[in-house]
């Protein structure tokens, strides 16, 4: 196991950090009346800006993590948590299904715009009211003449609204493996629903889609290849990235809660001082610690091709959102009453953590497929 990051990422890691601290205002735009052409302009600057360092190619081309993807991911995570997963949704989940899946014209019409941030990409799976782990896909497409006509429904989309294409899961009528529907913005029959007030996360632009009847050419379907597991390995990447986002959160919280306490003062002397303070930071930093390595050795499983890299990440993505939610929780009290005021980072990562547990494979799901992985071994 080699957790060595290269100077290549250690340079990206600080050109990220002086990019983004020049900028206080940042994280994406909260929602406030229908302000969705301004998000997109900010997204699309970000991207371009973040395409420039270099920062959207890693891991896409290869769909594999790797050590020093999660580190760079973990720096824009602590520093910008929406924009990280506006930036991860259009990236590594969207652009890894087409460079992965995708056909060579796909791939040529799509990544190069994605790679260097001026188009963005969303990836809609989970239907309302089933679980994709439980039951199969609702979303159908039937065949026309010059391709497929879909229809069905998505309830919760992270940049669908912003999106130029967005890859929606479903089957073709008659056949059991999913395939996916690549629909370009504004076709007819696609339908973006209001962007959702959320708990968390609120600069990332989450909506519902619906699409009826919706005309795709059968060049826009990325159809099942000898019984491929596309829709297995996008959930795989999405638990890859909120393992990412636990991690940024936690560093965040962490580190804003260990400069209040050194920086605060009370009854004549700066909280730490406490020893009941000390221990929850000792406590939140083994735990942040344990995750991190936990995610690496994850990261390091899939860049080496191990056979138990899919149980290891599910492993990382239960503990590093369970540990985001404590750390979360721990900061918040160390601010004490200024934690608890509205638009500081401590209440916001404590409301943004449930979100990790909850997205891409839920934690209780995610035990259920550790258990059967220890059952195979
Ligand atoms: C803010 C936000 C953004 C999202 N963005 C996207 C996106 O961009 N693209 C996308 O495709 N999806 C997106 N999602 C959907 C997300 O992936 C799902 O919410 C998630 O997969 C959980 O599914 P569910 O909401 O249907 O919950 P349910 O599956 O209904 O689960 C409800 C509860 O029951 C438990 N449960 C369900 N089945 C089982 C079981 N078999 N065993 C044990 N426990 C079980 C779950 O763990 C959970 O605690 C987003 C969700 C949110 C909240």
């Amino acid at each position: 196991m080699n957790f060595d990051v290269g100077e290549v990422e250690k340079q990206l890691c600080e050109r990220i950090k002086g990019l983004l601290s020049a900028d206080t205002g940042v994280d994406l735009i909260q929602p406030e009346g229908d302000r969705m052409q301004e998000v997109r302009t900010t997204t699309v600057r970000w991207l371009t800006s973040l395409g420039r360092e270099g920062y959207l190619t890693p891991g896409v081309m290869d769909g594999r993590n790797s050590v020093s993807l999660v580190v760079i991911q973990e720096q824009l995570a602590a520093l910008a948590p929406s924009l990280f997963l506006s930036v991860e949704a259009s990236t590594r989940i969207f652009g890894r299904l087409i460079a992965a899946y995708g056909t060579s014209t796909q791939r040529e019409a799509i990544l190069p715009g994605l790679t260097s941030g001026q188009l963005i990409g969303a990836a809609a799976l989970s239907e309302e009211g089933m679980n994709i782990e439980n039951d199969p896909l609702n979303t159908t497409a039937v065949p026309s003449t010059d391709g497929f006509r879909v229809t069905g429904s998505k309830g919760h989309v992270v940049n669908a609204a912003l999106a130029d294409w967005i890859a929606v899961a479903g089957k073709i009528d008659g056949e059991p493996e999913t395939a996916f529907f690549l629909i370009e913005k504004g076709s007819k029959g696609l339908l973006i629903g209001d962007r959702l007030a959320t708990l968390g996360y609120e600069g990332a632009v989450i909506s519902p889609l619906r699409l009826e009847d919706c005309p795709v050419p059968s060049t826009h379907v990325i159809r099942p290849i000898d019984g491929n597991n596309a829709l297995k390995t996008v959930r795989l990447w999405e638990d890859q990235v909120l393992t990412a986002a636990s991690l940024g959160l936690m560093r965040r919280a962490f580190d804003g809660a260990a400069a209040h306490a050194k920086a605060h003062q009370s009854g004549g002397k700066p909280i730490i001082a406490y020893q009941e303070v000390g221990f929850k930071l000792a406590e939140m930093l083994t735990l942040f610690q344990t995750s991190q390595l936990l995610a690496y050795r994850a990261a390091w499983m899939s860049e080496s091709g191990d056979r138990e890299a899919n149980a290891l990440a599910s492993c990382a993505k239960v503990f590093c959102a369970e540990s985001a939610e404590k750390i979360a929780s721990e900061a918040l009290q160390i601010l004490g009453g200024k934690g608890y005021l509205r638009g500081n980072p401590a209440e916001e990562g404590y409301r943004d953590a449930k979100y990790l547990q909850i997205a891409g494979t839920s934690t209780e799901i995610s035990r259920m497929k550790i258990g059967d992985a220890v059952l195979a071994y």
